[in-house]
């Protein structure tokens, strides 16, 4: 998407103000708001409610939800992960597919920052529990005591040997995200274990054309799973890949074989498994799932009060929408945890009443920021003069 003078992610037809909120463009005049400030690194505090380490979409929307709630939040992100590496994005609705994963990110940055988060670029190496109860993080060029973490630090995918094909262009990594392309096309799975096996049926069901490629390695697979790959129309190639052929717009036509044998393929899926990013939550002594994946509840909260995890380092459904739901969840369930009122009746009996001296109860800090942001969204937008045809 093309970030225009601070708009909201809209592709294709402009946006135009209507009350308040936005809608897509009529034939009105083409208004723009401008409080979407550059995404800089801020200067950072020494203290915050909330840390966020991790800055996809699971982080930042975490980061969104503290934030408009009301906390002290700081992004710490080392930049790459996942979202980074998608061409085109799929299944975010409202999202047209045209959005790389940059452009997305640079977004959604740039939208927690206008709410009042401090955002970092850096790599949190390391956390540890304070005498007080509170967590520290240790950055390369920066250090912050919080009074909650949010790991949103997702996997990385286990790679096969090359030669492979260009990702988003003959290696793709996201099934849920690309099935919907290889429709009736040539399609390759790689992998020995069961997830390789499972997803060559799986594109069963939108192509007629599908081989499961072990590249020379033993399958794996259980016995069971082998007798339900026999009774389906999937080819095994045992060969290695010798050769990628490639068209002139950059993506896959064919692979070929160490015997000699070429193939045709529009694209295929590498499975072999998932690299999860639980360093923190280890050091931090978080329960960790069988599979590597960070143990959660429903609000994803982890089994160490005060951290929390979401996105694709805990289990579920590895997606944006299903990534961005976590964080959502977790930002309001740290709300739950961190806001001041209303005050407990037992603490009303040791404190006293909440007095209007105490109110409200969000930092001097956030309610700067979020004056000067309502503030902004409050001015009229600026007319370019310009007219859009586009329909309603
Ligand atoms: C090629 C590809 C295409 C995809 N296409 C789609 C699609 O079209 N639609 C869709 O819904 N899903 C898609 N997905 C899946 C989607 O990208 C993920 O589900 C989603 O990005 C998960 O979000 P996340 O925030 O949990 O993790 P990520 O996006 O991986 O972000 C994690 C972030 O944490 C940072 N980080 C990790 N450790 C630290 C640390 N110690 N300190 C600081 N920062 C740290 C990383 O650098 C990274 O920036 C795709 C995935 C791939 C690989």
């Amino acid at each position: 998407m093309v970030v225009r003078d601070g708009s909201y992610p809209f592709r294709g037809p402009s946006v135009t103000c209507s009350k308040g909120g936005y809608r897509p463009a009529t034939d009105q005049l083409t208004v723009t708001r401008t409080y979407l400030h550059p995404m800089t690194d801020s200067e950072l505090e020494s203290e915050y409610e909330v840390a966020v380490v991790g800055g996809g979409p699971a982080g930042l929307t975490a980061a969104l939800y503290t934030t408009r709630l009301g906390h002290d939040t700081v992004v710490i992100n080392r930049g790459g992960g996942r979202a980074a590496m998608m061409l085109d994005t799929h299944n975010v609705i409202g999202v047209t597919e045209d959005v790389s994963g940059n452009e997305f990110l640079r977004t959604a940055q740039q939208q927690v920052q206008a709410y009042g988060a401090d955002y970092h670029r850096d790599f949190v190496s390391d956390a540890e529990r304070l005498e007080d109860g509170r967590i520290r993080l240790g950055a390369s060029d920066a250090e912050v005591v919080v009074d909650h973490v949010v790991l949103a630090t997702g996997f990385s995918d286990v790679k096969p040997d090359p030669p492979l094909p260009r990702t988003g262009r003959g290696l793709h990594w996201c099934l849920h995200c690309d099935a919907y392309m290889f429709v009736d096309q040539p399609v390759w799975v790689m992998g020995t274990g069961e997830a390789a096996a499972k997803v060559a049926m799986i594109m069963l069901n939108f192509t007629d054309e599908v081989d499961l490629l072990t590249r020379g390695d033993e399958p794996e697979w259980s016995e069971e799973t082998d007798r339900q790959l026999a009774a389906h129309p999937v080819d095994i190639i045992h060969e290695d890949v010798a050769e990628i052929e490639k068209g002139e717009d950059g993506w896959l036509e064919a692979l070929v074989f160490e015997d000699g044998r070429r193939r045709a393929y529009r694209g295929g899926f590498p499975m072999y498994g998932s690299d999860y990013n639980t360093d923190l939550a280890e050091q931090l002594g978080v329960e960790l799932n069988d599979d590597g994946t960070v143990a959660v509840d429903d609000h994803g909260h982890t089994s160490v009060e005060g951290v929390s995890a979401v996105g694709d380092v805990v289990p579920g459904h590895n997606q944006i929408p299903v990534a961005m739901g976590q964080g959502a969840k977790a930002g309001i369930g740290i709300h739950y945890r961190l806001r001041e009122y209303p005050r407990p009746l037992d603490e009303i009996e040791s404190e006293g009443e909440v007095t209007t001296d105490q109110v409200p109860g969000i930092s001097g800090r956030m309610r700067e920021r979020a004056r000067e942001h309502n503030a902004d969204a409050a001015a009229p937008p600026v007319e370019t003069g310009e007219t859009s045809s586009a329909d309603d």
